[in-house]
This record gives C-alpha cells, structure tokens and sequence, in this order.
C-alpha cells in the first residue's frame, strides 16, 4: 500500500488534511485506530465561532488558580501524579500571561477561527448535512453582575476585531432562553457564531465524503512510524503503510508518535468531561456558559450536552468519577427541569500546548514530516482552516495567513 500522504489519526484535523488534499489530487491514506472523528472531536460542546480567540493564560490568571482548583465548581484539576509534568508546562503556560502575549496569540487563534462558520456551512452544505450546523449567539452567563464586563481584556479584543456582543441582565437572558433556571444576573450574548448538533455525525458524514473523494481510510492502531528508503512508514497491528509523505494528526497522542523519531513537544492531555441528557422538552436555544463553573450547555441531537472543565492527568489515566457527580449537580443547576436519570457520562482529551497555539506544519520539511494537533479548547472549530493551510504547506504552496504563530519547533 503506497499513497501521496499518509495522514495518521482521523479526528476533525485529520479529516479536513485528508479533504483538502483530496481535493488538490493527492492520493491520501487516513489512518485511525477508531471509527473518523469518534474522540475529542466527538464529546466536546460544538461551538463554532471567530471570536473563540482568549487565549487560556489571561495576563492576573495566577491570581484566580486558587479559586479554580478549590472552589465548588473545580474547574481546573490536576490529578495528583501529574504533578511533577504539569509544573513545568504550568510554568512555561504562565509565561504567556502578559498583555503583548495574549493579543499576539489571540491574533493568531483568529486567523483559525475567522472562516470557521463559512468554511463548515460550506463543507456541510458539499455533503448534504447543511442541517448539522445551526447559527447561535454564545452566551457567557455570569451569577453576578460584576463579573459581566465588556471592557474586559478579552472581550475588547473581541470588539477591536468586530465582535457583536450585547450586554443584558437577568430578564434579557430570560427572553433569550426561557429554560435557563433564575440564578444568572448578567450575560454577555456574543452574536455572529455557530454550533454543531452532532460533532460525531460531522466526523462520520465528512470521513464518508472523504471516500468518495478516493481517500483510502484505513483501521489500524500505529505502534510505529519510521522513514526508511525515501518513504515513511507506519506500523500498526501487523499492517505496514507506506507514502512519501507523512501528517500526524494524531490529537493528545501526536506526542508519543512522534518522541519515536525524536521530536519532544509539551504536549499535554487536558481533559474534559461531558453529560448529556436525553432532554424531551427542555432545549436551549444558543451555546450557555456558566462562567463560574466553566461549563457549555448545549442542545443538540442526542439531548441537552453540559461539556467543560480542563483536568491535567496522564493520557491513559482513568477518568474522574466524581466529575460525573459534579456535572450532575451543574446541570440540575442550570436546567432544573432536566430528567438526569438517562444522563450518559463522557471523557476526552484536548491536546495542549504551553502557549495556547496549536502546531501546524513541517516538524521535517526535507523528509516530508508534517503535523497538526495541540488545537486544546478550539479544534473543532479551527480543524477546517487547518486543513486548508496545513494542505498548502504540504504541497509547497503560499498559505493564505502567516504561519508562523503555529511553527513545529517553536518550543526547541
Ligand atoms: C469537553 C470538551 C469540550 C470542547 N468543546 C469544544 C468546542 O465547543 N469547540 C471547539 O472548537 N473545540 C472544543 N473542544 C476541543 C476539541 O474537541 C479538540 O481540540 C479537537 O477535537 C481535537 O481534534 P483532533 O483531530 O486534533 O483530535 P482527536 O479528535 O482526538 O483525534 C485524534 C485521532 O487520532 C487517533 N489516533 C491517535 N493515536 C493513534 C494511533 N497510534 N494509531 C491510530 N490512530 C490514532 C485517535 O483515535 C483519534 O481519532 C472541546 C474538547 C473537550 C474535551
């Protein structure tokens, strides 16, 4: 078996590579030890949005950790032997917390995130699921009224880049959704966005369309990856892969692929728990963050989705149970009417980098080594342009924004 490019691991990343080099001809094999787009490009909460451009290390956020680790809503945990890892990514991340930094990042995640909506309408529309995405405000839902500030950092960025967002209280948040329980004095409804309505259905229709357009997909859980006469290799349960051209795409696990050959990347798992209730009557009509508990609540076709927090711990570690609790009493919370005895519980993991920014590009321009992973809070809805401008870099074309922000080696 001998392709083009071998794109190794079928999440949302690896599947927009394979469409768009599909596309410019390539002869593409998409690899996956799963069924495309069945990790965390399947459990997350479906926001699709330009303006999801705050990078995770606000300038002051060292001043809030505390809260984060030890306040009833954890959104932030790190299990207890991550430790020893998390302190020096800890301390590379709290690096980037000054205000120069986190406009420059935010510029770069923009660059992502701008065509996000335009680019999965189109893409959707192309494969006859346009219903999967639906247009949607994000609203960031504030108990109190203080914290509910638009001349906030992040948000003045977002007004500079042309963000609509509109300030409203108690009652306002009330006519726009109805079903959302009374505890919330403020919101800042950010207009201009998307979401999905199956993140896991979008995986499969599109991997699907990637067939018709002659990508090969294959199953195989890749041990291995080597260059050996001019081609790499991939080595997975007994099958050997070959192609001039190698992309690893491979989300969280893109690092342990990868030390094979010699490269080292602060790549750590950030975890994230989902419940979704099978919700009869009750619906949002928008993407709700409760800004305390970090958590989205969202309606979508498997039931009402309450997707959030970030937990440190090692890739293969087994999830934490009282997360499922905590989840269960968010989401009574918000929605008090929710039946929660259906509730299916979900873990995933968001590949991320110390400053926020993903990697996209040559990890070894003259061995043909690409890679694209590290898109932590935003991989859904950066996968498309990534795809796009990943495809360029591979066949040695102008991309259409500056590629530096996301260079393979920046952290050597
Ligand atoms: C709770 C939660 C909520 C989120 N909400 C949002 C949101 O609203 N909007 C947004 O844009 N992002 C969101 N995210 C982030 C987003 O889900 C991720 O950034 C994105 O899915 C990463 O996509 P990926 O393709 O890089 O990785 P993945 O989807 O994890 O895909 C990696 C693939 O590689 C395969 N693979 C790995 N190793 C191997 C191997 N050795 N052999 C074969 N195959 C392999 C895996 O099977 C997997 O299919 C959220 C994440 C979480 C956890």
């Amino acid at each position: 078996m001998s392709a083009d490019v071998m794109v190794l691991g079928a999440g949302l990343v690896g599947i927009f590579t394979a469409l768009n080099l599909a596309q410019q001809g390539q002869k593409v094999v998409l690899i996956d030890r799963g069924e495309p787009g069945q990790e965390a490009s399947s459990g997350n909460a479906g926001v699709i949005s330009p303006w999801s451009i705050a990078p995770g290390c606000a300038p002051g956020v060292w001043r809030k950790l505390p809260g984060m680790l030890l306040g009833a809503d954890k959104p932030l945990n790190v299990q207890a032997g991550f430790w020893p890892k998390m302190v020096p990514w800890g301390t590379r991340f709290l690096l980037n917390g000054t205000e120069k930094k986190y406009r420059k990042t935010a510029n770069a995640m923009y660059e992502l995130c701008r065509p996000s909506v335009t680019l999965y309408k189109d893409w959707l529309a192309l494969v006859g699921h346009a219903k999967l995405i639906t247009d949607s405000y994000y609203i960031h839902a504030f108990r109190h009224q203080n914290n509910a500030n638009l001349d906030a950092l992040d948000y003045a960025i977002r007004a500079e880049k042309g963000a609509e967002m509109q300030l409203v209280g108690r009652i306002g948040l009330a006519e726009v959704e109805p079903a959302l329980a009374p505890i919330y004095d403020a919101a800042i409804l950010i207009k201009g966005q998307a979401r999905l309505l199956s993140p896991g259905r979008v995986g499969t229709v599109l991997a699907e369309y990637a067939c018709r357009l002659g990508v090969e997909i294959q199953c195989a859980d890749i041990g291995q990856i080597f260059r050996e006469g001019g081609d790499w290799q991939a080595i997975g349960q007994g099958r050997v892969f070959r192609a001039s051209k190698l992309v690893v795409c491979a989300g969280v696990w893109s690092e342990k692929l990868l030390r094979k050959t010699g490269l080292h990347i602060p790549l750590v798992a950030e975890r994230g728990y989902h419940l979704e209730i099978p919700s009869g009557h009750i619906s949002l009509n928008h993407s709700v963050m409760d800004m305390a508990g970090k958590i989205v609540a969202s309606s979508m076709r498997g039931g009402l989705r309450l997707a959030g927090a970030a937990e440190f711990a090692a890739i293969d570690a087994p999830p934490s149970e009282w997360r499922e609790s905590l989840l269960r009493r968010q989401a009574a919370r918000m929605l008090p009417d929710l039946d929660l005895f259906h509730a299916r519980f979900w873990m995933g993991s968001r590949p991320s980098l110390p400053d926020s920014l993903p990697i996209i590009g040559a990890l070894s321009p003259s061995e043909g080594l690409f890679g694209a992973f590290g898109h932590a809070h935003q991989g859904v809805m950066m996968a498309p342009m990534t795809g796009k401008v990943l495809t360029d870099v591979i066949l040695g074309k102008k991309p259409s924004i500056d590629m530096s922000p996301y260079h393979p080696m920046r952290f050597s």
